[in-house]
């Protein structure tokens, strides 16, 4: 099952009501990080090297709720550092849910089939478990033996239980277009997950690896090899205008007030990436954030970033300007 039409239909919907109503800044979705804490070390990782007072931190349910409240958002991401950390995760979930948003829930998956029996399975509800390349790349990735492993069984279990299971992949300058294709053709034809997400990865100032972060063309060139004209053939959870701007056929800025992300710091600013300060409020973040200052050949900190949290929103409003763009998007044929 790819993205459900009903979930493509009610995304396209909200996003036509905010342009009809005059606002300008709206979000599409908003990434929740509710704590920054994980149980494993990244070497890639941007999150994690918090002080300890704000590793321990956690946002309330009240906190989440409020927060998806106040934006209008049908959908949310909720990130972090480990979500399944939290004391109080399938609760958030359940109360998200209740409310008819869309819940992409995202875990490394190595406690997750320990704290499956805590979620229930729903249309409104995906896992998306972070898996960055077969076992030995994974496992490198995320430099731990044996988490690859874990993730595949708890991906196993989880889809015979009835949730619907997604997931999200990393690459980076070890990658080549054979590795990007054995990945996503042993998620998309061997452990058949609902849909997969893809994005080059962004480099934070903060992880400790800075020698493998790819560059704009350097992405290009892998996302164009590697799809190689037959993308169709995969469950890939992104419009095809996304698709077509990691292979270079089309490119524009980014819109980092469509993807926000509210953290146990506040809404930040200006995406899930870059951290020039936190607001309490989304109203507040985008009328005090000089958004003209980010994007490619601006901030030099944006150079290399092609990712989904910036560059999705652009795609989905040139989607919405464009008949045909528009259906391309809401049956996801890519
Ligand atoms: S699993 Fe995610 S949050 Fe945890 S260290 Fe790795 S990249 Fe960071
Ligand atoms: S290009 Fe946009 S999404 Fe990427 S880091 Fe800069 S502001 Fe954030």
């Amino acid at each position: 099952m790819p993205v459900p039409f009903r979930q493509n239909l009610r995304i396209g919907t909200h996003l036509i009501r905010q342009r009809l109503s005059g606002r300008t800044h709206y979000p599409f979705i908003v990434e929740i990080e509710p704590l920054f804490a994980c149980n494993l070390k990244c070497p890639g990782c941007g999150k994690i090297q918090h002080p300890t007072d704000i590793l321990r931190k956690r946002l309330t349910v009240d906190d989440v709720i409020g927060a998806v409240e106040e934006s209008g958002t049908p959908m949310v991401s909720i990130a972090g550092g480990e979500p399944l950390l939290h004391p109080d995760i399938a609760e958030m979930v359940r109360a998200l849910v209740d409310r008819k948003v869309y819940v992409y829930l995202c875990t490394n998956a190595v406690l997750l089939r320990r704290r499956m029996d805590r979620f229930t399975p729903s249309r409104y509800f995906s896992w998306v478990v972070h898996v960055d390349g077969l076992r030995e790349r994974h496992d490198a990735a995320v430099d731990r033996e044996g988490v690859f492993d874990e993730a595949v069984a708890a991906i196993r279990q989880a889809k015979e239980r009835g949730f619907r299971v997604t997931t999200n992949s990393t690459f980076f300058n070890t990658d080549s277009p054979k590795t990007v294709r054995d990945l996503l053709d042993f998620l998309n034809d061997e452990l058949k997950v609902d849909a997969m997400m893809i994005s080059p990865a962004y480099a934070y100032e903060k992880a400790p690896d800075q020698e493998h972060f790819l560059g704009v063309e350097q992405t290009r060139d892998l996302f164009r090899k590697a799809f190689a004209g037959k993308r169709r053939r995969w469950r890939l959870n992104h419009s095809p205008l996304f698709l077509d701007f990691l292979e270079g056929k089309a490119d524009f800025q980014c819109t980092a007030w469509g993807i926000p992300s509210f953290s146990v710091l506040g809404w930040q600013r200006p995406c899930y990436l870059m951290a020039d300060g936190y607001a309490s409020s989304y109203k507040e973040l985008v009328e005090t954030t000089d958004w003209d200052a980010y994007g490619r050949g601006k901030d030099p900190r944006c150079a290399n970033c092609m990712a989904h949290c910036g560059y999705e929103p652009t795609a989905v409003i040139a989607s919405l300007s464009s008949l045909r763009q528009s259906l391309r998007a809401l049956v996801s044929t890519h």
